[in-house]
């Protein structure tokens, strides 16, 4: 008989491991997910709620294709793992028997016990369910006079674009100084504050929720400020405090767990035939400079990809290359490629290039070491780039002077978008006269 791979979670990193395995084998695969029915593309989320697609549309395959790939799908919460009888055990009791158990669990929004943070009106952005919620809660400006967003991440900032587009007031609470300074250098999270005030949201730097306040059928009611006591009347709160692994289930487990599922390069637990992948994966060791925990799209689907192999016979590790990610705020793209440190963890040796146009929506900083000159990273703000591009530059490792020189190279804007490499060179040779 076939071996029985059972799939916890229906996410990019579960649903690529099916795939994968399904392509190299005839094992027989059940998922399991306690969420939706069906795998969808939760960065997506947001243009649901926006009216740029319907839910449906966010599912990349069509719901024929599971029952065709001989993939089972199995909706239910998973409330324990019974390692020495190869078992899981569902909420409502049922039993599934595995011969290799794959976790990719994903994350939950960090709470910190803020008191009223479990009131009606209260959610973070995370679950279809929080999309409902918030469709409920927020469906117009009407119902929802205002929101308050906890917490100046990307999802913040997804939330605070959400709500925008239905014409809901936000006041934005974040506690750093400037908006996720701790990771964007100085001149980008700066830019990028003008530009969230610039879209009428209230944004509130150096601010702490101190409680959720509640009406008196348990709907929230208002906040209350940590610092100053004020108190601002709101029907809706988003949690957006950064995530955490999902992972509460198995803490009575013998798995080892750290804030995460602690797995080696192969992605293998401390139990034999369970392994863990995307998000709720916790390297022992960090992989370069990459955090033990990556909790992104790629990094999920690459260790599905990477976990088939294993599984199928062709064992195989975890080498994600080199760091790249993209997001957006509001109307501004944002590409990373190799590191670029804000205030979190930037060596000694790394030294900026910042260059911004004077319109305060494009900028580049581009991080190299001061001893050797070797470029390190790159971040763009309203200019697109060519992943493969840096990704080239990167191992091969190339001097700042070259990179700056052959930028057009990387360029990905169509033709006619206005260029800015001749001003960038300009603004870098009167920065560091080196060229
Ligand atoms: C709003 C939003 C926007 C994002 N945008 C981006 C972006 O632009 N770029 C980017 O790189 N990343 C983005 N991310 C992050 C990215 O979506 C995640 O890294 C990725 O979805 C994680 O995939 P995963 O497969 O590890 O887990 P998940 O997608 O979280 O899937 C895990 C599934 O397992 C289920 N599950 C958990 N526990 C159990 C249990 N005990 N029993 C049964 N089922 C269970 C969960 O309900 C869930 O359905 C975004 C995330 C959010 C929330």
């Amino acid at each position: 008989m076939e071996e029985h791979i059972v799939i916890i979670g229906n996410g990019i990193s579960g649903v690529t491991a099916a795939r994968h395995i399904r392509k190299l084998s005839d094992k027989k695969i059940t998922i399991i997910s306690a969420e939706t029915d069906y795998f969808f593309s939760r960065t997506a989320l947001m243009y649901v709620y926006m009216g740029h697609m319907t839910f449906e549309h966010t599912q990349p395959y069509e719901n024929w294709f599971w029952k065709k790939n001989k993939i089972n799908l199995k909706k239910g919460y998973v409330k324990h793992v019974e390692t020495n009888k190869k078992t899981l055990v569902f909420e409502n009791g049922e039993t599934l028997v595995y011969d290799k158990l794959i976790i990719a669990t994903g994350s939950k929004p960090n709470k910190f016990g803020w008191p009223g943070q479990d009131l009606e009106g209260v959610m973070g952005l995370y679950s279809k369910q929080d999309l409902e919620s918030l469709e409920q809660h927020a469906p117009n400006h009407e119902v929802c006079k205002r929101a308050v967003i906890v917490g100046g991440g990307l999802i913040g900032i997804e939330l605070a674009e959400m709500l925008n587009s239905r014409n809901i007031p936000v006041t934005f609470l974040v506690r750093e100084t400037s908006f996720w300074n701790g990771i964007l250098p100085e001149g980008e999270s700066e830019m990028i504050n003008s530009h969230i005030k610039n879209h009428h949201i209230d944004l509130r730097l150096n601010t702490n929720l101190k409680e959720i306040i509640s009406d008196e059928n348990g709907k929230v009611k208002s906040v209350i400020i940590e610092e100053t006591g004020e108190e601002i009347p709101c029907q809706v709160v988003g949690l957006t405090a950064g995530v955490s692994p999902n992972i509460d289930f198995i803490k009575n487990s013998n798995i080892e767990t750290n804030k995460g599922i602690k797995v080696n390069r192969f992605l293998e637990t401390n139990i034999p035939d369970i392994f863990a992948i995307g998000d709720c994966a916790e390297q022992h060791e960090a992989i370069d400079q990459r955090p033990p925990i990556e909790a992104v799209w790629y990094t999920g689907r690459m260790m599905g990809e990477t976990l088939a192999q294993t599984i199928c016979g062709n064992k195989t590790a975890y080498k994600p290359g080199h760091w790249f990610n993209s997001a957006k705020f509001l109307d501004i793209e944002y590409q990373t490629y190799g590191w670029v440190h804000g205030l979190k963890g930037k060596p000694d040796y790394e030294k900026h290039f910042h260059w911004k146009h004077e319109d305060d929506t494009k900028c580049i900083t581009i991080a190299f070491n001061k001893n050797t000159n070797v470029f390190l990273g790159i971040n763009t703000f309203g200019i697109r780039m060519r992943h493969d591009t840096f990704d080239k530059w990167l191992t091969e490792k190339r001097d700042v002077d070259y990179v700056i020189n052959h930028l057009t190279e990387a360029n990905f804007d169509p033709e006619f978008y206005r260029h800015y490499e001749t001003e960038i060179l300009a603004a870098y040779k009167n920065q560091f006269q080196t060229v």
